[in-house]
């Protein structure tokens, strides 16, 4: 995180950047180190190369802020896809999907209806092929719509895993309220700008706060599940799982597809239940400038690329 952080996730909303990027070539080689491939055969194919080395993973379906119905639907019709294919790929144990609520119906007319009726449909696909859905968390104006969402959905699909973001003033509560028995919780910095009314704007308290979330949700008879590349956050991690006596397992640490994977092989081969979210699709142009709004570094090599090889 840095100064540049929230300029750079402005761009997230730019039609006409997203029309310039899509169609140079230079992006096309910053996409590949995130996203795993438009298609789910892509995307299935790296699930299995990940199981291989022991790395569960969480397959994201890339696409968010859907203004149409027909999207919705075309979104959870890609999920089923996926999901179908799961349990003969041997992928049911290792392989669970992440959703946004927002692609599936939040911002529309009825929009906590519709997206819960959508996101009970993937639960349900979800449990067939034997394994559960993670319902992402977005911007901050949609935290008590995305929580709401996911009580009513944990009524019949308590299995189903809640994202909590450190940067907000309120997650420390919401940690408590989601550290009970049974309760898969991630928990991340938050990806998305927001407003010092409502979160911590200085990289230094967003990292206080994930450690006092952190001290909540290990203490607690819920599943953490750590998603940070940080890697003091990390060793803060364990030294809580040593504290609680958490045995490995109790809880995972979750990292991004292309971000320090030889820290996830290390984790794994410690041990460590390490789980890699994968997203595939080809509306990547969102995610991709929320990581570069994480690294500017990655900002300037791609800008070096695009002039040096356009
Ligand atoms: P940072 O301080 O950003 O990074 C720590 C170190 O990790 C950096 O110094 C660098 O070495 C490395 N690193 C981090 N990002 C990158 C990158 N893009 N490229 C290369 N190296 C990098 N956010 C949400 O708001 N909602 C969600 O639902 C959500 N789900 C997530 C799921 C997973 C599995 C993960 C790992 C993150 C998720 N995030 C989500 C994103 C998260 O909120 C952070 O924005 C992101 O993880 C970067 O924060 P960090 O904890 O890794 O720490």
């Amino acid at each position: 995180m840095s100064l540049l952080r929230q300029p750079i996730l402005l761009l997230s909303r730019s039609d006409r950047l997203q029309d310039l990027l899509t169609r140079l070539p230079a992006t096309a080689r910053m996409v590949a180190g995130y996203v795993a491939g438009t298609g789910t055969d892509d995307v299935l194919a790296v699930a299995e190369e990940l199981a291989a080395d022991g790395l569960s993973t969480s397959l994201d379906h890339l696409g968010e802020d859907t203004r149409e119905l027909h999207q919705a639907d075309a979104t959870v019709a890609a999920y089923l896809e996926l999901l179908g294919h799961l349990p003969a790929r041997g992928l049911s144990r290792s392989a669970e999907v992440s959703v946004k609520l927002s692609a599936i119906g939040l911002a529309l007319p009825d929009g906590d209806r519709v997206a819960l009726e959508n996101a009970r449909t993937i639960c349900r696909a979800a449990r067939n092929a034997g394994t559960t859905i993670t319902v992402d968390m977005e911007d901050h104006t949609t935290t008590d719509a995305t929580l709401g969402v996911l009580r009513e959905l944990r009524k019949d699909f308590p299995e189903t895993g809640a994202v909590l973001q450190a940067q907000l003033h309120r997650t420390l509560d919401d940690c408590r309220g989601l550290a009970h028995e049974g309760s898969r919780v991630r928990l991340c910095k938050g990806a998305y700008a927001a407003p010092e009314s409502v979160a911590w704007t200085d990289p230094n308290d967003v990292d206080r706060a994930f450690v006092r979330c952190l001290k909540i949700l290990m203490a607690g008879q819920g599943h953490p599940m750590i998603a940070t590349h940080d890697p003091t956050l990390i060793e803060v991690a364990l030294a809580l799982a040593g504290r609680h006596r958490r045995p490995q397992g109790s809880y995972e640490f979750q990292m991004l597809y292309g971000v320090r994977p030889e820290e996830q092989r290390r984790l794994a081969a410690a041990g460590e239940h390490v789980r890699v979210y994968v997203p595939y699709g080809s509306q990547w142009y969102p995610y991709l400038v929320r990581r570069m709004a994480e690294r500017p570094r990655n900002l300037s090599l791609f800008i070096t690329s695009l002039v040096s090889k356009r």
